[in-house]
C-alpha cells in the first residue's frame, strides 16, 4: 500500500501550495510552524532585519534577543553532519 505525505500550511491548509516545516526558537521557547511560502514570508523580512550574530557582540558579549529560524530540512541536515563528524 503506497501513501502519501503532505506539508499543508498551518495558516491557510491550501493544498495546492507547498509548505515547509520552521523551526523557531527566541529565548530559550521553540516554536513550530508549517508555512508557505506567502505565509513564511514575514519571518524572511525578520530575518533580513536582523543584524548577524557577529556584528552583534560588543565587549566578547552577545546583545539582543537570540532568535534563529531555521527549517526541519536544515535541521535535519545539521544533525546529520554532527553525526558524521563525530564518526
Ligand atoms: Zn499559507
Amino acid at each position: 500500500m503506497a501513501k502519501i505525505s503532505l506539508t499543508v500550511c498551518d495558516v491557510d491548509q491550501d493544498r495546492s501550495k507547498s509548505a515547509r516545516s520552521y523551526h523557531l526558537t527566541v529565548e530559550g521557547r521553540s516554536y513550530s510552524a508549517d508555512l508557505c511560502d506567502e505565509h513564511a514570508a514575514p519571518l524572511f523580512r525578520l530575518m533580513s532585519l536582523s543584524i548577524p550574530p557577529r556584528a552583534r557582540k560588543v565587549d566578547g558579549r552577545n546583545r539582543g534577543i537570540a532568535t534563529k529560524i531555521r527549517t526541519m530540512d536544515e535541521i535535519e541536515a545539521e544533525k546529520r553532519n554532527r553525526r558524521d563528524t563525530r564518526g
